[in-house]
């Protein structure tokens, strides 16, 4: 069980603070178009604060690709942050350097600085360690709070913590206490749900999930290779040929482990992918076992939906990963919009992770019912997996 170090273990006040947020917003023409990452850090900022630690906050926005380039600068980011905090945040028109340094030296309590963008050197993501050693000089402690980059050993997500004392904020905490429980210690029964197109990245989740859960239910692009593993005609739906014998393996495994594994049922088929993906787009519903030859697989079926939705009614841990079918067309969204449904309605611990599946959830008006909706996709994915996260790894333990 991970038990890691947060700031509510340690004394900030009057501190240097470096903390690395994912401010990794989208931009347009200087306008942040979505701020919800913002929002979602201003609790660990807010704490810090209140605390009277000296704020230095980091993170990279796109991909600068190690030089300085000021189409992706943090401007909008210190002028966001500074509108819900109240107050002015600095932002330093380096990152590692005179500016950065005379800035968070003339800090005082309760104040907070932005770093310019990490990326605009390429030792953050080479994980560089005189960089790291850099960043830390800045700062006497250090907080992670982006979890959506915690799965990469960066400089700012890992390498500073060896030269710092080094704990989590309340986002990666929040991470750490939900999905750490719902994997190491379930209320039972746990119930986990993968759909989305990326197959290949997450059939290798299945492998982690089939020794822990009850039910493992798969709908989405996914479905597809495991109806295939068993013998059914897929049509043209999405298919990983190469990972059928992987498939047809894991459904041996769940058998022999007793998970209850569930697939789709029915199907709604189209003989095209719409175009524009939100577009009109002509469906009928078929058999799960025979997909005809010119169709594709875009959503789960009526039945499908029922018996997916009744699966999670007796859950007392439910984890989602990745939508039902292709949920940006109305006609489509019906498969992933049940299971949110059915989520929203439980009483248990339900966490949504996946880019995708937590877009689903805010849109269709869920979010404020689900238990966790994780803030990072490839790292909720990695940490489904059951691999160690660099950005939680290096933190001090309790
Ligand atoms: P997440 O971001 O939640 O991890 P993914 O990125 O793996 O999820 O997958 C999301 C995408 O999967 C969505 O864009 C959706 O349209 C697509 N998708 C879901 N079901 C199907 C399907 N049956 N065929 C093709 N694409 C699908
Ligand atoms: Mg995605």
């Amino acid at each position: 069980m991970l038990n890691k170090k947060s700031i509510t273990d340690i004394d900030v006040a009057g501190k240097k603070v470096l903390v690395r947020c994912d401010f990794n917003v989208p931009v347009k023409d200087g306008v942040i178009t979505d701020d919800n990452r913002i929002v979602g850090a201003l609790p660990t900022i807010r704490y810090l604060v209140d605390h009277n630690a000296r704020v230095i906050l980091c993170s990279h926005l796109g991909r600068p690709k190690g030089t300085f380039n000021l189409k992706y600068t943090l401007a909008p980011v210190a002028e966001k942050l500074g509108e819900y905090l109240g107050k002015k945040v600095e932002l330093a028109s380096d990152v590692i350097g005179e500016d950065a340094h005379a800035k968070a030296a003339s800090l005082k309590d309760g104040d907070v600085m932005l770093l310019e963008n990490v990326r605009f050197h390429a030792e953050e993501e080479a994980n560089d360690p005189e960089f790291s050693k850099a960043l830390a000089s800045l700062a006497e402690i250090y907080v992670n709070d982006a979890f959506g980059t915690a799965h990469r050993a960066h400089a700012s997500t890992a390498g500073v913590a060896d030269y710092l004392p080094a704990v989590c904020g309340f986002l990666i905490q929040k991470e750490i206490d939900v999905m750490g429980k719902a994997l190491d210690d379930p209320d039972r029964p746990f119930v986990a749900i993968l759909g989305g197109a990326k197959v290949a990245d997450k059939l290798s989740v299945i492998e982690n999930l089939l020794s822990k859960v009850d039910i493992l239910i798969i709908g989405g692009g996914m479905a597809y290779t495991f109806l295939a593993a068993q013998g059914k005609k897929t049509g043209t739906s999405l298919l990983d040929e190469s990972k059928i014998e992987y498939c047809a393996d894991m459904l041996k495994k769940a058998e022999e482990k007793g998970v209850k594994l569930l697939l789709p049922v029915d199907t709604v088929v189209s003989p095209v992918f719409p175009e524009p993906i939100d577009g009109p787009v002509e469906v009928e519903t078929v058999c799960s076992c025979c997909i005809p030859d010119d169709k594709m697989g875009l959503d789960i079926g009526e039945k499908t939906r029922e018996l997916f939705a009744n699966a999670v009614k007796g859950a007392k841990t439910v984890v989602w990963n990745g939508p039902m079918g292709v949920f940006e067309n109305p006609t489509l969204a019906k498969g992933t919009i049940a299971v949110a449904q059915a989520l929203a309605d439980s009483d248990a611990v339900t966490i949504v992770g996946g880019g995708d599946s937590a877009a689903a959830v805010q849109q269709l008006g869920f979010a404020s019912k689900i238990t966790h909706i994780s803030t990072g996709g490839g790292a909720s994915l990695e940490f489904l997996e059951g691999k160690q996260l660099p950005g939680i790894t290096c933190l001090n333990d309790k």
